[in-house]
């Protein structure tokens, strides 16, 4: 079992775009971390890499892959072709 310090919404999470990755601040000064690929898994665990304390992440996990995953991906990477022709 893991003893969470805290449980977040996705939506209290800021997302980098450069590594894909979700942040929370952590109370140590560092940082939660999750990253996307972990969520579109169905990971929910956000470790700080600076010291032992794990928050759960509170999504849907469904609506997650429908907007993050390969269909979501697929669809913009046809929208960027269009626009290239
Ligand atoms: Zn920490």
């Amino acid at each position: 079992m893991t003893n969470y310090h805290d449980e977040v919404e996705i939506e209290d999470l800021e997302y980098d775009a450069e590594d894909d990755t979700y942040y929370y601040p952590c109370p140590c000064g560092d940082s939660f971390q999750i990253t996307k690929a972990e969520l579109l898994a169905g990971e929910t665990d956000a470790t700080c890499p600076s010291c032992s304390l794990v928050i759960k992440i509170i999504y849907d996990h469904d609506s997650f892959v429908a907007e993050n995953g390969e269909g979501a991906v697929e669809k913009s990477e046809v929208t960027a072709k269009k626009i290239a022709l």
